[in-house]
């Protein structure tokens, strides 16, 4: 159990699963640099957020800009959607009759990705409201922006225990005041940091970084 003053944002697990040098940039070193990917993301997030917003269509009731919270992971943060599904397998909620479940749905800019940075925030959005909640949540939703379409993310035993892991090291490093070094890869390309992180990719052979990182990383 972690104590409340030292709950780490839970939206730094994306970054963290994304790269642990860019989450100790923006979390502990307070750099951010924005380009047109989490420019476009921030736009759409706006979107989703109001503050604490419910609606209700029926067996449907949807808060948005939930603010959720772990002692066991030692998170906090906000849910862009949380919708409660009426089933008899749910819980109570003030003010409405019936039983719901709730289900968090996340919105992200662009196309699903083959890594779970998107999957592990969702997830630790799901941990968190199971734990204020006193539910189990098997599974919730993230909303690409591209295709605009939802994908369904089950919360596996193996997508909790990498949560779990990395919310660990989250802590470790943010104890100890670490800022892991730099490991060039092919990601690196997408990273709002990158100019800070590595300089150098933008000044080689006129500011070709597909050329820079095909010199390094082959
Ligand atoms: S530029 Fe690469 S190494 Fe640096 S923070 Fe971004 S992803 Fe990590």
């Amino acid at each position: 159990m972690y104590s409340e003053d030292s709950y780490l944002l839970l939206s730094g697990i994306q970054h963290y699963a994304f790269c642990p040098r860019q989450w100790a940039l923006i979390h502990m070193e307070g750099q951010w640099d924005e380009n047109y990917l989490t420019a476009g993301g921030r736009i759409l997030h706006n979107k989703a957020h109001g503050s604490q917003i419910t609606e209700k269509r029926g067996d449907l009731i949807i808060f948005r800009g939930l603010k959720v919270h772990s002692s066991e992971l030692g998170i906090v943060g906000e849910c862009d959607v949380v919708e409660f599904h009426k089933s008899d397998a749910g819980i109570r909620l003030k003010g409405y009759s019936g039983l719901w479940c709730p289900y968090p749905v996340e919105y992200k800019r662009g196309k699903s990705k083959l890594d779970d940075c998107d999957r592990l925030q969702l997830c630790a959005q799901a941990v968190c409201l199971e734990e204020m909640l006193c539910v189990e949540i098997e599974t919730g939703a993230l909303f690409y922006g591209e295709p605009r379409r939802r994908e369904v993310v089950e919360f596996t035993s193996e997508l909790r225990a990498k949560l779990k892991d990395i919310v660990e090291n989250m802590h470790k490093l943010y104890e100890r005041k670490h800022t892991p070094k730099a490991v060039k890869r092919k990601s690196c390309q997408s990273c709002s940091l990158k100019d800070l992180c590595l300089p150098k990719l933008g000044e080689t052979d006129g500011g070709s970084v597909i050329k820079y990182l095909e010199m390094h990383l082959s």
